[in-house]
């Protein structure tokens, strides 16, 4: 039961009301057995917060609103590069100068008009992340640079929000859940990595590249243990880190446990508030 994911209270008899068009359209979803109509009806019931409208996002985005969630943000400042179409598949080349959010958003609702997009175009930063965070069931972080993936995993402690987070870089992907508040023995992202890394690991795919297909991937992974924490389905990544290398076509798995010094989330744990962020 410890490994159940929280969510707000949910009244299956009230929900399992579906139209015709939802039946139809969630149809393969409903004919297996581990969601059902009862869990078609929960993912409708459910919000998601997906933070980054690039390579992880676009993916993720879009497969979560044909999953038929009922409410998606989508979180991004940037505007359509050409060199963003190699991988962020959300956006088209006539879309190129307008911004992302939106652009991801009219591309999600053109795939499901069922589910609430919600296009935010800005930043999150110390000062709205415990606002957004708090605003939806679960954060799936598809952010591009580790200062931002910082604030986002110490808002989801202090904010009690399943994070699914993934990150790439050349021909390599890395994915976990971190969920500290539903269970005990759930790590945080700080349990992995307590500090910054240092400079030379921290690079990002704008000055060492990419496989487009690798962030497809990647966005297509979160999207699947968002839905599995959503319904709380099969085993959950929480203490685990599933590592993809393409190149040699490998998958692997590493655990890693709680820190009980963990600074966000142990015992004695020192980050209370996002201060500490600019
Ligand atoms: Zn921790």
């Amino acid at each position: 039961m410890e490994d159940k994911v929280s969510m707000r209270p949910f009244s299956p008899v009230a929900d399992l009301d579906f139209s015709e068009e939802e039946i139809q359209r969630y149809s393969r979803h409903i004919l297996l057995p581990e969601i059902g109509a009862v869990g078609q009806a929960k993912l409708r019931a459910s919000s998601v917060l997906i933070i980054g409208a690039g390579g992880l996002g676009s993916p993720a985005l879009l497969y979560l609103a044909a999953a038929g969630i009922g409410r998606i943000g989508i979180i991004d400042d940037d505007r359509i590069e050409l060199s963003n179409l190699q991988r962020q598949i959300a956006h088209a080349t006539d879309r190129i100068g307008q911004p992302k959010a939106s652009s991801a958003a009219a591309a999600a609702r053109a795939i499901n008009p069922l589910c609430q997009v919600e296009p935010i175009e800005g930043r999150i930063t110390a000062h709205n992340a415990l606002a957004l965070v708090g605003g939806y069931d679960l954060v799936l972080d598809g952010s591009d640079n580790f200062a931002t993936r910082f604030l986002i995993a110490d808002a989801c402690v202090l904010a009690k929000r399943t994070l699914v987070s993934a990150s790439v870089l050349r021909f390599e992907m890395q994915l976990s859940t971190f969920k500290p508040h539903v269970s005990a023995s759930a790590p945080c992202w700080r349990c992995l990595y307590p500090e910054h890394p240092p400079a030379e690991m921290a690079t990002s795919c704008g000055e060492a590249g990419v496989l487009g297909a690798v962030t497809g991937v990647a966005g297509t992974l979160q999207a699947t243990e968002t839905v599995k924490e959503l319904l709380g389905i099969g085993t959950s990544l929480a203490g685990r880190l599933l590592i993809w290398d393409a190149l040699s076509a490998e998958f692997r798995t590493i655990r890693f446990p709680r820190d009980p010094a963990c600074a966000a989330c142990g015992e004695a744990a020192t980050i209370r508030d996002l201060s500490a962020h600019r």
